[in-house]
């Protein structure tokens, strides 16, 4: 089909780059979204997302991490939008290095740069850091982090400007398809010849006897702790994007632009309602946050928070992506499942998307519906890493 009429509903990273890729090989677009491109609801929301391709031993997403970020480069020059800063990302291994092990045998393998820095080292070069407990250290120089609210924002007025149109309404949920198109929650319809549902955390509820609880969002607090005033050891390049994988995976951003020092934790929290929950963050997790700043970056002890995100993962059972067909509607693709990585690989995701909708590929059995049909045996081990 030449030029089909594609829907695209959701505009956070998977969205917004799914209907820019399609408006840019010939589709008619209408890109959908209940609160608009990146909104404080969404998985996008909030303002930095980290880009890196160290993945252990998953080539798939080294390689789909590499290829977005050459997109994202190539778009930034040319939009000169400031969305990527490459700072590079600094590793931090604790006793157990097989993460970073196998990420280094997977990069080499590649051709892609990651440096072993030996402690001695990495104490002068970043005196802000206390290494205690660490055992090695990587850095990473291609690495580095993305503005999310405002780049999905920018990447949905590109649709626009590009030939695009794009509706602020919602699909009714649960998602019902008739000879009049998808049904919107204002009792109208939308028809298309293709529906793309790229609804991060909702999934579960738009598709519940398809997706159901094979996407589960959970509440993840980010916290911005002010820095000294005037001090430019937590700002890059004195210090890039760090990644803690200690006892707990924990990891924060450089303060760059006036917002404070990022800190977060990559440990899942409860089951969230995306739709309906308070975005507040807790005592607890203001204190955890605290204790570890004190620790790791001891300048920072006793630093006020001056700003908090309270977002979600949308996650998978084995954490990798769900990137499919409806198995009973042939015009509906859904993706997502972000599971807590899938901000950076927006513009890969959207070549893969359109691809699939434009009828040039199939698939991907690693991605499928199908895979969830027979667990492995000992259950699902989440997070790859
Ligand atoms: C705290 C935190 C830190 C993260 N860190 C990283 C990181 O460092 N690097 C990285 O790569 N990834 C990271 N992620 C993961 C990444 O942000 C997500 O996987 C990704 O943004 C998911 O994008 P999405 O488009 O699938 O979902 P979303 O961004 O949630 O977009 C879904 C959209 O669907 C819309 N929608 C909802 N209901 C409807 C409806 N009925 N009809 C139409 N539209 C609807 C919503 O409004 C929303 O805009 C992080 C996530 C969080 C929460």
């Amino acid at each position: 089909m030449t030029n089909p009429r594609v829907a695209v509903f959701g505009a956070g990273a998977f969205g917004v780059w799914t209907a820019l890729e399609l408006v840019r090989r010939g589709a008619v677009v209408t890109l959908v979204d209940p609160w608009g491109p990146g909104n404080a609801r969404a998985s996008s929301g909030g303002r930095t997302r980290v880009i890196r391709a160290t993945y252990g031993s998953h080539v798939v997403y080294t390689r789909m991490a590499v290829r977005a970020l050459k997109r994202w480069r190539e778009y930034d020059t040319q939009w000169k939008a400031g969305l990527l800063r490459q700072t590079g990302a600094l590793w931090l291994l604790g006793a157990d290095t097989s993460f970073g092990d196998a990420s280094a045998k997977t990069l080499r393998d590649e051709g892609i740069s990651l440096d072993e820095v030996g402690l001695p080292d990495a104490e002068r070069r970043f005196p802000q850091i206390a290494f205690e407990g660490i055992s090695r250290v990587l850095f990473e120089p291609d690495a580095g982090y993305l503005f999310a609210s405002r780049a999905c924002a920018h990447v949905a007025d590109r649709v626009v400007v590009e030939g695009g149109s794009y509706r602020q309404a919602a699909a009714a949920s649960p998602v019902a398809i008739d000879g009049r198109g998808v049904g919107l929650a204002d009792g109208s319809s939308l028809d298309a010849d293709c529906f793309v549902f790229t609804c991060g955390p909702w999934l579960g509820t738009l598709f519940p006897d398809i997706v159901g609880s094979l996407v589960t969002p959970t509440r993840q607090e980010v916290y911005y702790f002010g820095v000294p005033a005037g001090d430019m050891r937590f700002a890059s390049p004195a210090l890039p994007v760090w990644l803690d994988c200690g006892e707990q995976f924990t990891y924060g951003m450089p303060a760059d632009d006036g917002h404070g020092f990022k800190f977060a934790d990559d440990t899942p929290g409860a089951v969230i309602d995306p739709t309906s929950d308070e975005r507040m963050p807790t005592t607890e997790g203001v204190e955890r946050a605290s204790r570890y700043l004190a620790g790791r970056f001891p300048a920072l002890r006793g630093a006020p928070l001056v700003g908090s995100e309270v977002c979600q993962y949308e996650s998978t059972p084995d954490s990798h992506f769900l990137i499919d067909r409806h198995p009973r509607e042939q015009r509906v693709w859904i993706a997502g499942g972000g599971s807590g990585h899938g901000f950076k690989m927006g513009p890969a995701i959207g070549e893969i998307l359109a691809a699939l909708v434009l009828g040039e590929s199939t698939p991907d059995p690693r991605f499928t519906l199908e895979r969830f049909k027979t667990p492995p045996t000992g259950g699902w081990a989440p997070k790859w890493s």
